[in-house]
């Protein structure tokens, strides 16, 4: 994004609370993207796919789910709506790219932790949130 492109590199943490997490239930850091297929894994071993793209409060969102959660065995644990759905932003690759490079120097999270607050905040603020059956994208603080 802008920041990179001026040759500033951006470290602050892919936020990782939602409502189901905060359930108890899988979070949203339990299913890998797969980029290469535009996928993700999720914690069965399910492909959620690619279903459709909307914009929403100026935010490009796509969404994904698998068609499997019916059957699957520990659904309890991650939905209780027909199916797991996942809310990818369009720019979640730049996130993620934070987050790896967070992972690498951990010190940094204290460093950061007031600024990134307020960044996913306003985010947030300008999404205006998720409802439970599109969780995935940030519905509260970071941890
Ligand atoms: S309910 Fe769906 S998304 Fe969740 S673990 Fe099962 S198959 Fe995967």
């Amino acid at each position: 994004m802008a920041c990179e492109a001026a040759g500033v590199t951006p470290i602050v943490p892919k936020p990782l609370t939602s409502g189901a997490k905060a359930d108890g239930r899988f979070g949203k850091q339990d299913f890998i993207y797969q980029s290469e297929t535009d996928t993700y894994r999720c914690p069965a071993g399910e492909q959620l796919i690619w279903r459709y793209t909307t914009v929403e409060k100026g935010l490009t969102l796509s969404r994904y789910w698998s068609s499997n959660c019916g059957v699957c065995a520990m659904k309890a644990m991650c939905t209780p709506s027909k199916q797991r759905r996942i809310t990818r932003w369009e720019h979640e690759a730049v996130i993620e790219a934070m987050q790896w490079r967070l992972d690498e120097m951990p010190n940094a999270m204290r460093v950061q932790r007031s600024i990134v607050e307020h960044v996913f905040g306003t985010i947030k603020d300008w999404w205006g949130g998720t409802t439970s059956e599109h969780e995935g994208w940030p519905t509260s603080r970071p941890r």
